[in-house]
């Protein structure tokens, strides 16, 4: 156990894509690390929106946090939650009271969906960041319709409307998913109901889609989600949102039972306690090398932290950010315990992509590669499969994607008991 250990302890706070990183990067020195986590699993948050929209189930996204390190034996994990951290003292707290002590600290602990003070959308609206709102989301739609099933007349107010605030990657995704969940499979599963009224509409502040791509890509993603009948309004926030409605910044208001956070992300609350500079969205400004300044033993990696590549652009919260940079903090632990000096993060930009759909999706790779349609579409699939943990989570995603392509059934349509609906 780590309590009882005489080694160079190295906590790690998130079994997310950076905490794994730093871990395994750790794997070879001679200090025992203790991963602790909120949860006893690691979210493979990409394919969120696939638990979301039926596609595929809660387990093929998750992975046992311990699990992932049977074969390093240098790791403990906790699963506990982080209230804070005395960086004098280096010690991480956990809620419930109790504390472990570190010589070297990795804060991988991510961010948490931002409501920016809009009022009502902490009160009404769904997130997307965590299975738990995956399973949650996917459990409300369908209750939506059961309810629609018993009471059309409620098709009117809004009960089979679902409004996306944010067309980013996330927002993107999903609405092709729900939209392709309500036509191609909730359409024969509610035979009497008429799914011409369901609506997906897709809110965006700025003038186009998938504001981090080529307008190219944008405008295709917007013409490839409009053909399939999503609802797309650009240059229009949230105002304020109400049980029962939305209400936009262009004063119309849209009846709905769901709305979809996926708008915007800030720091998770730990990086507020921790009494360092902030950056933008609450993160933790960090040290070319990712070190929080004035303490060269902690690092934070991934979305708590802000930082910016070697062209002075700001990193995205994206998966391969958190990546590089857990397996960055764990090089640069190493470095120190061999008294050699740190070295600043270096990026690389391997690309992002989205999908939109069946056979779609947007992808910009590495030398100016652009890839949209079915290759794209491939690439996506082929990306997400290498990239999911565990053998059982790779084989499962990829009996579920071959059985919706081929059948147009999703398997995963089941009410949550005891979910009540939140608008
Ligand atoms: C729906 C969705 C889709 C996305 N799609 C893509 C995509 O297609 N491509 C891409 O590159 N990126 C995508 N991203 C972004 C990407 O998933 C994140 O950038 C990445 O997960 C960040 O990794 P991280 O390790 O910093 O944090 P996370 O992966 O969020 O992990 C943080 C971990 O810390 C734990 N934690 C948080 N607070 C505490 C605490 N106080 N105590 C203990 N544990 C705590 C959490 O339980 C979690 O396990 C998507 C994100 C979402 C939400």
């Amino acid at each position: 156990m780590a309590g009882v250990s005489h080694r160079h302890r190295v906590v790690v706070v998130g079994a997310g894509f950076g905490g794994l990183a730093a871990v395994k990067a750790l794997a070879d020195a001679p200090v025992d690390v203790v991963l602790v986590d909120a949860n006893n699993f690691h979210t493979f948050q990409p394919l969120l929106y696939q638990v979301a929209t039926a596609g595929l189930d809660a387990d093929d996204v998750a992975f046992p946090a311990r699990g992932i390190f049977h074969r390093q034996p240098n790791v403990d994990f906790r699963m506990r939650r982080v209230t804070g951290v005395d960086l004098d003292q280096r010690v991480v707290t956990f809620e419930g009271g109790d504390d472990l002590g570190y010589d070297h600290l990795v804060l991988a602990a991510g961010a948490v969906s931002a409501d920016y003070g809009i009022p009502g959308v902490n009160e009404h609206a769904f997130g997307l960041k965590s299975l738990a709102d995956a399973v949650a989301l996917r459990s409300h739609v369908l209750r939506c319709f059961e309810d629609a099933a018993d009471e059309p007349q409620l098709i009117d107010d809004g009960l089979l409307t679902v409004v996306i605030a944010g067309g980013g990657p996330t927002g993107v995704e999903l609405a092709g998913g729900l939209v392709e969940l309500f036509t191609k499979v909730l359409r024969k599963d509610f035979p009497t109901l008429d799914l011409r009224r369901a609506r997906v509409v897709v809110v965006e502040m700025a003038d186009r889609l998938l504001g981090t791509f080529a307008p190219r890509l944008s405008g295709r993603a917007r013409r490839t989600l409009s053909r399939r009948g999503v609802e797309i309004m650009l240059g229009v926030g949230v105002e304020k949102v109400e049980g029962g409605a939305v209400h936009l910044t262009d004063g119309s208001r849209i009846p709905t039972r769901t709305l979809v956070w996926t708008a915007g992300v800030v720091a998770t609350p730990l990086a507020r306690t921790l009494g360092v500079a902030e950056g933008a969205g609450g993160r933790i400004a960090v040290a070319p090398d990712l070190s929080v300044p004035g303490h060269p033993e902690v690092f934070a990696v991934g979305d708590i932290a802000t930082g910016s590549d070697a062209k002075g652009r700001p990193l995205q919260g994206v998966a391969q950010v958190a990546i590089q940079g857990g397996r960055h903090g764990g090089r640069m632990i190493c470095a120190q315990l061999e008294g050699r000096p740190t070295k600043p993060f270096r990026y690389y930009d391997k690309g992002s992509m989205a999908t939109i759909g069946r056979h779609d999706a947007v992808a910009e790779l590495p030398g100016g590669i652009r890839l949209t349609g079915t290759l794209g579409w491939l690439a996506w699939l082929g990306l997400h499969l290498l990239y999911l943990i565990g053998f059982r989570n790779r084989a499962n995603v990829l009996v579920n994607w071959t059985w919706n392509y081929l059948t147009y059934d999703r398997g995963s349509r089941i009410i949550g008991e005891d979910i009540d609906s939140v608008t």
